[in-house]
């Protein structure tokens, strides 16, 4: 496309700068000719609107932000459309289809597929952490029941190791549980021995002086 001055502008919807779409009517001559007027236009004008793929693997959107949107009709067309230019008369070169304008200078492939394809690829990521993290929950070494969350983050959490960390909650819970009885049974034997002790040294005080009940 020697001799064309091509326009930038900022895109109001996504900020960036992109190129002014170019319009040519063609006229005249057979329709025969005129499509292979505007088949040797689009082979000449490839680079200019063709957009460029995105280098990341798994999106089919294309980047259109350094494209020239061209579109070409014939003037025959538009007058044969009782709708006119507003008529599905006008083709996005690259495309097969006649579109209306706006249809024609929309890119349902670039900026909005590409959203799509990368909250697509934010889902993806996040499900194989998920399964990731799954694949590294512990599992209880005595009951074979799996972590929850909660008893995971406490083990991760506590800064001194302990037997006890390769059990879950309430396998964990139960060892406590009697390790706390066991505690407090031979706190009362102690004090049981004690208090026997205490009696018998008292008993024989009495025995010693003499006195009986
Ligand atoms: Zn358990």
């Amino acid at each position: 496309m020697h001799g064309f001055r091509l326009w930038s502008r900022i895109c109001p919807a996504t900020g960036r700068e992109g190129y002014v779409p170019v319009a040519f009517v063609f006229t005249g001559k057979t329709a025969a000719q005129r499509e292979s007027r505007m088949g040797r236009l689009e082979q000449a004008a490839r680079r200019y609107f063709a957009g460029t793929p995105y280098p990341w693997a798994g999106f089919t959107a294309v980047d259109y932000h350094q494209a020239v949107p061209v579109v070409v009709t014939e003037l025959e067309r538009i007058t044969a459309d009782p709708a006119r230019a507003a008529g599905r008369v006008w083709r996005r070169l690259g495309r097969e289809e006649w579109q209306t304008l706006s249809e024609a200078l929309d890119n349902p492939d670039g900026e909005r597929l590409y959203r799509m394809e990368e909250e697509q690829s934010r889902r993806r990521q996040a499900k194989r952490k998920a399964a990731e993290r799954e694949a590294q929950r512990p599992v209880c070494t005595r009951c074979g029941t799996k972590f929850t969350d909660e008893r995971w983050q406490s083990v991760i959490q506590t800064s001194w190791r302990s037997t006890g960390d390769t059990l879950c909650g309430p396998c964990w819970k139960e060892d406590v549980d009697r390790a706390e009885a066991e505690r407090a049974a031979r706190r009362e034997a102690e004090e049981a021995a004690a208090r026997e002790a205490a009696e018998a040294d008292a008993k024989k005080g009495r025995g010693l002086f003499g006195r009986r009940r």
